[in-house]
């Protein structure tokens, strides 16, 4: 649907500062890193405690945009050719703007909130009714103030049935996002007992989701949570007593395993792989058999039976549907692939809208000069293919895609699409078969591809021609987790203050420019490694971010200036050897950064230095120093606060010494991730993150528990055995069975950096998600665990060594270390997967 300049503003209660009434508008955008469609968008500047969308204005002006929302004052005359309409709050405006738009239509629209399975089920919904409705969906989980109003803004006339997803973390957001997504139907997933953060304890939580479904006809839940259901049937009497017409009022529509209730089920039988549940409806006994047996699964699906039964449908195709759902990709997956590629495995679904997602992710990856995206037809759109192949050609064009693989009828029969954009290659094949037999001669070779492609395409044989046979040990990295934390770290920040991210030894053994590409599409100010050849591999796959380098080595200097890296200068005379090799090509200007040593002891300048320091600075055209900083012993000791604080003083007034001596000013930076937990006055104008990004915060600091697991080591059983009693397992003969045991041989060892000293029972691992003593000596490539009360392991088992539920600082317990070591020892021999949920 187009809107006008002039409607938009009359909606949101704006005024127009300046610009043509009649502009269209049919895209809204709030990140404009995602601009597509630069003509007909909206931006809606979002202001963020750290970040203003207002400050994008002028390079979306540059690129294309003009018609905006605003909260500010428009400079005269900057923007003369772009409509500006006025508002006091954007993210209200947005939220009006997209309020208004669902009023457009009158479809049954499914809104769904809970503390788990809200993406789920609203995926498996779409599974269930995709051949009956054309169905409009929030993209992945798009539940928030701002993704709510983007999810209901693709709204469009050719929809037949809605499902949006709705999240909240405080009071009152509800009320907003109700107005919103106005559901007619609503299913509340579950209540989770954990953290309330926001709310002061579970009903007001419960409460406040509620919000929700004030309008809906039917309210689709559980009763099996106890207070849950009070909650509910508190808030259902209210709206019928309400209403003018309680009979015409909100329907309940309850299931259970416990009381009475509309679906009542009956029994739950889990065999092998499937769950085959029966129940009764309305007196009558009806059965589902899904293709899972965790109890998850099960409850999402009887909720999605729940509302199936609702809309009517016949009972053979709700179960004939029901057998067919399928496991919901969550998660864009990064691997490493033959040639020296990268491969993102994307091949679940095919719509436009988890298209636009995997681009957006594709486009984040620096590493390679050539992106490549193998396609399937796209199904289902309730778009002509004309107009639908153009709208892929458009988002390839703007992502920036060097060559597309177009496998199916309908895209090659639409090719023309493709052929006239500039830069892009093409090549089409009628099916995957087709694509295989010419596989040879397609040359993959150092490129990142996205596999992106609906089910019956079967792309799994496509990636597993392009993927490298990985050892079976690997470690995944959560990339949405990682993207997490830094969030947390930054809401502690100083809207002033700037972020330079520790990334030195692999950052922190996750990986080199998968990192900082995510870092640098995350906008933070600096990147920081140990050595110089680090940051040369940064700068070779992409990374454009300025970036310090903590060790650079006098035979390193020249690689440092010809990548414009940034050397911290520790004494006199590396500043003398540094500035000579500056002198010859009389290179002005270069940006330096000063260590200070204030107590660590380890590298940087003493007070005494200070005065030859200011003067050799100050006289030196060739050398800016583009900030001063010192490093903290002891910030994560409380009892060791008073030797920080100091600490701190010294650096304030050492580097206040150097700033009197300077023309220019200089950024001043002094504390790691634990003391940006627990010293806030030492944030200064800049912080380094390191170990905290990847989820280690500090006991007792604000972000304790709330940050998320980054990485999850994982290996396999290779082998089981039964040892009899008085043997003995491994080197040395260590390991001793007095009463015999049995035991797992699995795939990791000391050179793999499981450290050696955590055998002989001081480690474990779960396995069946239990705890697994290691028993005897770790050998280089395997050791053993003892399962003996693990009854139901098999070869070929996963094992984890560390992950969510088993944290690295356990392991650093049990091995006498601390949680760096551990991290930073897995060696480069253990494949990295990186994943974005
Ligand atoms: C590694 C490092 C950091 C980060 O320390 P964390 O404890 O991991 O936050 C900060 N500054 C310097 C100089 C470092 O070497």
């Amino acid at each position: 649907m187009e809107y006008r300049v002039a409607q938009i503003c009359k909606i949101v209660k704006g005024e127009l500062l300046q610009g043509a009434e009649d502009r269209p508008v049919t895209h809204l955008l709030s990140d404009s890193r995602k601009l597509i469609y630069p003509a007909v968008s909206l931006f809606i500047p979002i202001v963020g405690t750290h970040r203003d969308g207002h400050q994008y204005i002028g390079e979306l002006y540059e690129k294309g945009v003009r018609c905006f929302l605003t909260s500010r004052a428009i400079p005269a005359g900057e923007y003369p050719e772009a409509a500006f309409i006025r508002v006091k709050d954007t993210l209200r405006a947005l939220q009006m703007l997209t309020a208004w738009h669902r009023q457009q239509f009158h479809i049954p629209v499914i809104g769904i909130t809970g503390s788990n399975g809200k993406t789920v089920v609203k995926e498996w919904i779409y599974q269930l009714l995709e051949s009956d409705y054309n169905i409009v969906r929030s993209p992945k989980s798009y539940n928030s103030q701002i993704g709510v109003p983007l999810s209901v803004w693709q709204m469009q006339p050719e929809h037949e049935l809605a499902v949006f997803e709705a999240g909240i973390s405080m009071p009152g957001e509800m009320a907003h996002i109700e107005s919103i997504i106005r559901p007619t139907i609503g299913i509340f997933t579950n209540i989770g007992e954990a953290h309330n953060e926001g709310f002061l304890n579970v009903r007001q939580k419960i409460n406040e989701k509620l919000v929700l479904f004030t309008r809906t006809e039917v309210l689709i839940y559980c009763k099996d949570y106890p207070e849950l259901n009070e909650c509910i049937l508190q808030f259902h009497n209210h709206i019928r007593r309400k209403a003018s017409d309680p009979e015409k009022s909100q329907r309940l529509l309850t299931w259970s395993a416990r009381h009475e209730a509309d679906l009542r089920v009956i029994s739950i039988d889990k065999n092998e792989n499937h769950t085959r549940i029966d129940a009764l409806y309305e007196g009558q006994p009806v059965y589902i058999r899904i293709p899972f047996t965790d109890d998850g699964s099960i409850e999402n699906a009887i909720h999605c039976w729940c509302l199936l039964l609702w809309l009517g449908t016949p009972e053979t195709i709700i179960r004939e549907r029901m057998e067919g759902l399928t496991n919901i990709a969550m998660r864009l997956e990064l691997k490493q692939a033959v040639n020296n590629c990268s491969l993102i495995n994307d091949s679940y679904n095919s719509d436009l809208g988890s298209l636009v997602i995997a681009l957006d992710f594709l486009q984040q990856q620096q590493q390679h000069a050539t992106r490549t995206v193998i396609l399937s037809d796209i199904l289902q759109s309730g778009k002509r293919d004309a107009e639908l192949y153009e709208a892929v050609a458009r988002l390839l064009e703007q992502k920036g895609v060097n060559r597309l693989i177009g496998i199916g009828k309908s895209i090659s029969r639409e090719k023309n699409s493709f052929l006239g954009i500039a830069g892009l290659q093409c090549v089409f094949f009628d099916s995957t078969e087709a694509f295989a037999e010419q596989f040879r001669h397609l040359s993959f070779q150092n490129e990142t591809i996205l596999l992106k492609g609906a089910r019956v395409f079967a792309f799994e044989r496509i990636s597993r021609m392009l993927e490298q046979k990985v050892h079976q040990t690997v470690l995944e990295i959560n990339l949405s987790a990682l993207v997490h934390n830094l969030k947390q770290y930054q809401s502690l920040l100083r809207p002033s203050t700037r972020m330079m991210v520790m990334v030195k030894a692999f950052s922190y053994g996750s990986g080199s420019y998968e990192i900082a590409s995510l870092l640098q599409f995350h906008q933070v100010d600096y990147l920081a490694v140990a050595y110089a050849d680090e940051g040369v591999e940064l700068r070779r796959a992409g990374i454009t971010l300025p970036v310090m380098v903590m060790n650079p080595e006098p035979g390193t200097f020249d690689a440092i200036i010809q990548w414009q890296l940034e050397p911290e200068i520790y004494s006199l005379q590396m500043l003398d050897l540094f500035e000579q090799e500056l002198k010859k090509p009389d290179i002005r200007e270069f940006p330096i950064h000063i260590k200070l040593d204030t107590g660590m002891h380890r590298l940087g300048f003493e007070p005494q230095h200070l005065e030859t320091l200011s003067g050799l600075l100050r006289r030196s055209p060739h050398l800016r120093v583009k900030s001063v900083f010192s490093h903290l012993a002891a910030s994560e000791d409380p009892q060791q606060d008073d030797f920080t604080r100091q600490q701190g003083e010294l650096f304030l007034r050492m580097s206040d010494t150097l700033q009197k001596a300077l023309p220019y000013t200089f950024l001043r930076h002094i504390a790691n991730s634990a003391a940006i937990e627990r010293h806030p006055d030492l944030q200064l104008d800049m912080v380094r993150l390191g170990i905290g990004l990847h989820g280690l915060s500090q006991p007792g600091g604000p972000l304790h528990e709330k940050l998320h697991n980054v990485s999850t080591l994982r290996t396999t059983v290779s082998q089981l055995k039964k040892i009899p009693p008085g043997d003995t397992v491994g080197y040395g003969r260590q390991g001793k069975a007095p009463g015999g045991m049995t035991i797992a041989t699995v795939a990791i060892g000391y050179a793999d950096g499981y450290i050696r000293r955590l055998g002989n029972g001081r480690g474990h691992m779960l396995v069946q998600e239990q705890l697994a003593p290691v028993i005897g000596n770790v050998c280089m490539d395997m050791l053993m665990l003892d399962v003996s009360a693990i009854p139901e392991v098999q070869e070929g088992d996963e094992v984890i060594v560390f992950g969510p539920d088993l944290p690295i600082s356990r392991l650093a317990e049990w091995a006498g270390t601390i949680p760096y070591e551990i991290m930073t020892g897995i060696s480069q021999r253990v494949k990295r997967v990186y994943f974005q949920e």
